[in-house]
């Protein structure tokens, strides 16, 4: 059983000295004692912080980072970048998909996150037909997640519906759309498989309100609670202002509020975006207990808008961020463009803790790691007995870090660019990521260049 010893680490009590984590063969911490002493125990370099989840992945999507950005002859919005999005994912096959995961989460395990929650909706193949196994792309980002060794909450998409009111899906969304009956047997299937696997979990993710019909909702629900009492539900709403309308002229309601509603939201649910809600629905959902998916870089690069953080933290609001369409892959971006946005519009600062003297970097991390670890459904997110042994080493020489201490370490690492200070990362107790290399990386890449110079061919 190993043990790693850290000469600072941030602890759910507080920022702690000396502090001596040991790790059973499970790969949980099983006592976490500061002011101890090192003997026998692996010296970490530098300042131990938890690893951070991540709660809103499209792997396949790190692949067309930079694709969609050429201005069209009619304007552009999210609308049309899902076109270019669209036309990318047709040509995939399950080499390339695993190729594309495994490469981006080497890069997010090199950044600090160390768990992600896959909203995984391909599931066909490009003809829109079956493959072989009804679970062979979701097989295939646990097998990237597996080699790389990143926590995986994996999160089969149900899709059926091109918009609310049942119409029926495009051609171009084929590859996403099975039956009620179908998507419940893959996830019973990999509930099965996977179950005695401490990196994963399984839960859904009914796409959206207009992908997923009530009934299709309510019944995958259901199920997936009388599988598991307490597997993570997640869904992407009211991303974007369309939907909010289409939402309205379908039922009256609009998105978060059908769902408030229309469902028992709690703890279990994450509601990725949510960035168009009223005061009220802000108010109903912040009691709620489910998280709010927030992925700040991807809502800015297609203009989604942005949340109403102040008013959702006043109603004691829980959230995580997400790295979504993977344009980034670091989780310090997305917590300084969840506070640049507020404070962009709000022309203030400090605003994600208003308590006076209160670090805005520590406040936003310490949220982001609870809310991440409750939406992933895992024992993650912070370093205490019977967490995953998840441990995140930053280099306190690193230029950006130099001098600094506690907080105000977070605060220099989240708000001074894009240098990396993460030495080394520890995931279910073993090194994943080691002087910052990982030791899969040159394989990852040569796996990536080679799917990538397929799809440009
Ligand atoms: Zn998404």
């Amino acid at each position: 059983m190993p043990s790693y010893f850290a000469e600072q680490a941030l602890l759910p009590t507080g920022w702690a000295a000396r502090v001596r984590f040991e790790v059973d063969a499970a790969g949980d911490l099983t006592a976490v004692t500061a002011n101890a002493a090192p003997d026998g125990a692996t010296r970490l370099h530098g300042v131990a912080v938890p690893g951070m989840p991540d709660l809103h992945s499209h792997a396949f999507q790190r692949a067309m980072a930079g694709l969609g950005e050429r201005a069209g002859p009619r304007g552009d919005s999210f609308w049309s970048w899902r076109d270019v999005m669209y036309r990318f994912l047709a040509k995939l096959t399950p080499d390339d998909i695993e190729a594309i995961a495994a490469q981006l989460y080497v890069e997010l395990l090199k950044h600090g996150y160390t768990a992600v929650a896959e909203f995984h909706y391909l599931h066909n193949d490009p003809t829109g037909g079956p493959y072989e196994s009804r679970g062979e792309l979701s097989e295939r980002i646990l097998a990237a997640a597996g080699a790389t060794g990143i926590g995986m909450t994996l999160l089969p998409v149900l899709y059926q519906t091109s918009q609310f009111g049942g119409k029926p899906p495009t051609e171009a969304q084929r590859r996403f759309v099975l039956t009620t009956e179908e998507f419940l047997g893959l996830v019973e299937k990999l509930m099965q498989r996977h179950r005695r696997d401490r990196q994963v979990r399984i839960g859904i993710a009914p796409h959206s309100l207009r992908a997923a019909p009530p009934e299709a909702l309510h019944a995958a629900v259901r199920a997936v609670h009388s599988f598991d009492a307490s597997a993570p539900v997640h869904i992407h709403v009211a991303e974007q202002t369309r939907e909010v309308e289409d939402c309205l002229a379908w039922s009256g309601k609009r998105p978060v509020e059908w769902l408030l509603d229309e469902t028992q939201i709690d703890r279990r649910w994450c509601l990725v975006h949510a960035t168009h809600m009223t005061a009220d629905e802000t108010k109903r959902f912040a009691a709620s207990g489910a998280i709010a998916g927030l992925c700040p870089t991807t809502e800015g690069n297609l203009g989604d808008g942005l949340f109403p953080l102040t008013a959702f933290l006043e109603g004691g609001g829980a959230f995580g961020v997400g790295s979504d369409s993977n344009v980034a892959t670091s989780p310090v971006e997305e917590l300084r463009w969840l506070e640049y946005g507020q404070r962009l519009i709000t022309r203030a600062r400090n605003l994600a803790d208003r308590t006076e003297g209160a670090s805005t970097g520590a406040s936003l991390f310490r949220r982001s790691l609870a809310g991440g670890a409750q939406a992933l459904g895992r024992p993650i997110g912070a370093l205490a007995p019977g967490k995953r042994a998840d441990i995140v080493v930053l280099d306190p020489d690193h230029p950006a870090l130099y001098g600094r201490n506690g907080d105000t370490l977070l605060d220099s690492w989240i708000f001074s660019g894009n240098a990396n200070p993460v030495r080394d990362v520890i995931v279910g107790g073993h090194f994943v990521v080691r002087d910052g290399v990982h030791p899969h990386e040159e394989q990852a890449l040569a796996d990536y260049r080679r799917a990538v110079k397929r799809l440009g061919a």
